[in-house]
Protein backbone atom coordinates (compact mmCIF):
# COMPACT_ATOMS: atom_id res chain seq x y z
CA UNK A 1 0.00 0.00 0.00
CA UNK A 2 0.93 3.64 -0.76
CA UNK A 3 -0.35 6.67 0.53
CA UNK A 4 -1.06 10.26 -0.40
CA UNK A 5 -1.81 12.46 2.63
CA UNK A 6 -3.27 16.04 1.68
CA UNK A 7 -5.00 18.81 3.41
CA UNK A 8 -4.65 22.58 4.52
CA UNK A 9 -1.75 23.50 6.04
CA UNK A 10 -1.88 22.98 9.77
CA UNK A 11 -4.45 20.24 9.62
CA UNK A 12 -1.91 17.97 11.16
CA UNK A 13 -0.66 15.71 8.02
CA UNK A 14 2.99 15.80 9.86
CA UNK A 15 2.12 14.28 13.21
CA UNK A 16 -0.35 11.62 11.65
CA UNK A 17 2.39 10.80 8.57
CA UNK A 18 4.75 10.23 10.68
CA UNK A 19 2.84 7.63 13.20
CA UNK A 20 0.97 6.20 9.73
CA UNK A 21 4.30 5.48 8.34
CA UNK A 22 5.73 3.67 11.20
CA UNK A 23 2.60 1.49 11.86
CA UNK A 24 2.49 0.79 7.66
CA UNK A 25 6.50 0.36 7.41
CA UNK A 26 6.25 3.16 4.89
CA UNK A 27 8.79 5.62 3.65
CA UNK A 28 7.29 8.65 4.92
CA UNK A 29 8.44 11.26 2.40
CA UNK A 30 7.70 15.12 3.70
CA UNK A 31 8.50 17.23 0.50
CA UNK A 32 8.04 20.19 3.43
CA UNK A 33 10.78 18.58 5.60
CA UNK A 34 13.09 17.83 2.71
CA UNK A 35 12.96 21.78 2.23
CA UNK A 36 13.52 22.85 5.55
CA UNK A 37 16.60 20.25 5.75
CA UNK A 38 17.98 21.61 2.59
CA UNK A 39 17.91 25.32 3.82
CA UNK A 40 19.50 24.40 6.63
CA UNK A 41 22.41 22.50 5.60
CA UNK A 42 22.48 25.61 2.66
CA UNK A 43 22.44 22.89 -0.35
CA UNK A 44 21.65 24.53 -3.50
CA UNK A 45 18.10 23.09 -3.22
CA UNK A 46 18.37 25.01 -0.12
CA UNK A 47 19.52 28.25 -1.29
CA UNK A 48 16.31 28.07 -4.26
CA UNK A 49 13.90 27.23 -2.47
CA UNK A 50 14.48 29.37 1.38
CA UNK A 51 12.52 32.42 -0.23
CA UNK A 52 9.44 30.45 -1.26
CA UNK A 53 9.38 28.55 1.69
CA UNK A 54 9.90 31.55 3.98
CA UNK A 55 6.93 33.46 2.44
CA UNK A 56 4.90 30.68 2.39
CA UNK A 57 4.76 30.40 -1.36
CA UNK A 58 5.33 27.27 -3.33
CA UNK A 59 8.38 25.87 -4.31
CA UNK A 60 8.37 26.03 -8.19
CA UNK A 61 7.00 22.91 -9.79
CA UNK A 62 10.03 22.13 -11.61
CA UNK A 63 12.01 22.00 -8.85
CA UNK A 64 9.78 19.90 -6.52
CA UNK A 65 8.93 17.60 -9.16
CA UNK A 66 12.00 16.45 -9.84
CA UNK A 67 12.91 16.66 -6.33
CA UNK A 68 10.19 13.83 -5.67
CA UNK A 69 10.90 11.64 -8.58
CA UNK A 70 14.50 11.29 -7.55
CA UNK A 71 13.49 10.25 -3.93
CA UNK A 72 10.81 8.09 -5.33
CA UNK A 73 12.96 6.25 -7.96
CA UNK A 74 15.81 5.56 -5.22
CA UNK A 75 13.56 4.16 -2.60
CA UNK A 76 10.46 2.55 -3.78
CA UNK A 77 9.84 -0.84 -5.09
CA UNK A 78 7.60 -3.85 -4.76
CA UNK A 79 8.23 -4.63 -1.12
CA UNK A 80 8.50 -0.55 0.04
CA UNK A 81 5.51 1.38 -0.26
CA UNK A 82 5.68 5.59 0.33
CA UNK A 83 3.55 8.26 2.31
CA UNK A 84 3.58 11.26 0.52
CA UNK A 85 2.96 14.11 2.81
CA UNK A 86 2.76 17.38 1.20
CA UNK A 87 2.80 16.56 -2.40
CA UNK A 88 1.02 16.96 -4.55
CA UNK A 89 0.06 20.49 -4.15
CA UNK A 90 -0.62 21.59 -7.28
CA UNK A 91 -2.49 19.88 -10.40
CA UNK A 92 0.46 19.85 -12.40
CA UNK A 93 2.66 17.82 -9.39
CA UNK A 94 -0.57 15.62 -9.32
CA UNK A 95 -0.21 15.16 -13.11
CA UNK A 96 3.51 14.59 -13.01
CA UNK A 97 3.10 11.87 -10.23
CA UNK A 98 1.06 10.03 -12.62
CA UNK A 99 3.17 9.70 -15.20
CA UNK A 100 5.68 8.55 -12.26
CA UNK A 101 3.24 5.82 -10.60
CA UNK A 102 3.03 4.12 -14.89
CA UNK A 103 7.26 4.81 -14.93
CA UNK A 104 7.76 2.69 -12.27
CA UNK A 105 4.64 1.16 -11.75
CA UNK A 106 2.61 1.81 -8.77
CA UNK A 107 -0.66 0.58 -8.19
CA UNK A 108 -1.80 0.56 -4.76
CA UNK A 109 -2.68 4.40 -3.58
CA UNK A 110 -4.80 5.58 -0.81
CA UNK A 111 -5.70 9.22 -1.51
CA UNK A 112 -6.47 10.97 2.06
CA UNK A 113 -7.66 14.10 2.60
CA UNK A 114 -7.46 15.84 6.13
CA UNK A 115 -9.25 18.41 7.06
CA UNK A 116 -10.06 21.15 9.89
CA UNK A 117 -11.45 24.53 9.68
CA UNK A 118 -10.08 27.52 8.72
CA UNK A 119 -9.66 29.08 12.61
CA UNK A 120 -8.34 25.59 14.05
CA UNK A 121 -6.05 25.55 11.01
CA UNK A 122 -4.59 28.94 11.76
CA UNK A 123 -4.58 28.67 16.15
CA UNK A 124 -2.58 25.04 15.36
CA UNK A 125 -0.05 26.77 13.03
CA UNK A 126 0.56 30.39 15.30
CA UNK A 127 1.14 27.46 18.28
CA UNK A 128 3.80 25.80 16.41
CA UNK A 129 5.46 28.76 15.83
CA UNK A 130 5.88 29.75 18.85
CA UNK A 131 7.11 26.04 19.54
CA UNK A 132 9.21 24.85 16.78
CA UNK A 133 10.06 28.16 15.54
CA UNK A 134 9.17 27.63 11.78
CA UNK A 135 9.44 30.65 9.98
CA UNK A 136 6.77 30.74 8.33
CA UNK A 137 4.14 30.28 10.77
CA UNK A 138 3.48 33.83 11.26
CA UNK A 139 0.38 35.33 11.34
CA UNK A 140 0.53 37.16 7.72
CA UNK A 141 2.17 34.22 6.65
CA UNK A 142 -0.04 31.64 7.54
CA UNK A 143 -2.87 34.00 6.02
CA UNK A 144 -0.91 33.21 2.86
CA UNK A 145 -0.36 29.70 3.03
CA UNK A 146 -3.99 29.07 3.47
CA UNK A 147 -4.38 31.25 0.34
CA UNK A 148 -2.09 29.59 -1.88
CA UNK A 149 -3.66 26.37 -0.70
CA UNK A 150 -7.38 27.12 -1.97
CA UNK A 151 -6.05 28.82 -5.39
CA UNK A 152 -3.24 26.37 -6.15
CA UNK A 153 -3.91 22.89 -3.80
CA UNK A 154 -7.51 22.46 -3.40
CA UNK A 155 -7.96 21.85 -7.16
CA UNK A 156 -5.97 19.05 -6.92
CA UNK A 157 -8.91 17.12 -4.87
CA UNK A 158 -10.97 17.58 -7.58
CA UNK A 159 -8.58 16.47 -9.87
CA UNK A 160 -8.41 12.94 -7.97
CA UNK A 161 -12.21 13.19 -7.28
CA UNK A 162 -12.45 12.82 -11.10
CA UNK A 163 -11.10 9.20 -11.65
CA UNK A 164 -10.59 8.05 -7.95
CA UNK A 165 -11.77 8.06 -4.35
CA UNK A 166 -10.78 10.21 -2.08
CA UNK A 167 -10.87 9.97 1.99
CA UNK A 168 -11.74 12.65 3.46
CA UNK A 169 -11.45 12.71 7.30
CA UNK A 170 -11.64 15.24 9.72
CA UNK A 171 -8.69 16.19 11.91
CA UNK A 172 -10.10 17.78 15.07
CA UNK A 173 -9.76 16.22 18.16
CA UNK A 174 -6.94 13.95 19.87
CA UNK A 175 -4.42 12.93 17.78
CA UNK A 176 -5.22 9.38 18.35
CA UNK A 177 -8.49 10.17 17.51
CA UNK A 178 -7.76 11.46 14.30
CA UNK A 179 -5.00 8.29 13.57
CA UNK A 180 -7.89 5.70 14.19
CA UNK A 181 -10.25 7.97 11.50
CA UNK A 182 -7.53 7.67 9.11
CA UNK A 183 -6.60 3.59 9.58
CA UNK A 184 -10.71 3.77 9.55
CA UNK A 185 -10.90 5.32 5.88
CA UNK A 186 -7.60 3.10 4.86
CA UNK A 187 -9.36 -0.08 5.46
CA UNK A 188 -12.74 1.26 3.57
CA UNK A 189 -11.10 2.86 0.73
CA UNK A 190 -10.20 0.53 -2.19
CA UNK A 191 -6.86 0.93 -3.93
CA UNK A 192 -6.61 3.32 -7.07
CA UNK A 193 -5.71 0.73 -9.37
CA UNK A 194 -5.32 3.03 -12.71
CA UNK A 195 -2.90 5.89 -13.01
P1 LIG B 1 4.81 21.91 4.74
O1 LIG B 1 5.83 21.49 5.75
O2 LIG B 1 4.21 20.76 3.98
O3 LIG B 1 3.77 22.83 5.31
O4 LIG B 1 5.61 22.77 3.64
C1 LIG B 1 6.27 23.97 3.99
C2 LIG B 1 6.59 24.78 2.75
O5 LIG B 1 7.44 24.04 1.87
C3 LIG B 1 5.40 25.17 1.88
O6 LIG B 1 4.74 26.32 2.36
C4 LIG B 1 6.08 25.41 0.54
O7 LIG B 1 6.77 26.63 0.52
C5 LIG B 1 7.12 24.32 0.51
N1 LIG B 1 6.58 23.06 -0.09
C6 LIG B 1 6.38 21.87 0.52
N2 LIG B 1 5.87 20.96 -0.32
C7 LIG B 1 5.74 21.60 -1.51
C8 LIG B 1 5.23 21.21 -2.79
N3 LIG B 1 4.75 19.97 -3.00
N4 LIG B 1 5.24 22.13 -3.79
C9 LIG B 1 5.72 23.38 -3.60
N5 LIG B 1 6.19 23.82 -2.42
C10 LIG B 1 6.21 22.94 -1.38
Amino acid sequence: MNIILFGPPGAGKGTQATQLATNHNLLHISTGDILRAAIKEGTPLGIEAKHYVESGGLVPDSVIIGLVREVLQANIGPDRGFLLDGFPRTVEQARALDTLFRDIDIKDVRIVILIAPEEELVGRMLKRGVELGRKDDTEETIRHRLEVYTAQTSPVRAYYEETRQVSEVDGLGRVEEVAARIDKALRQSPPALHW
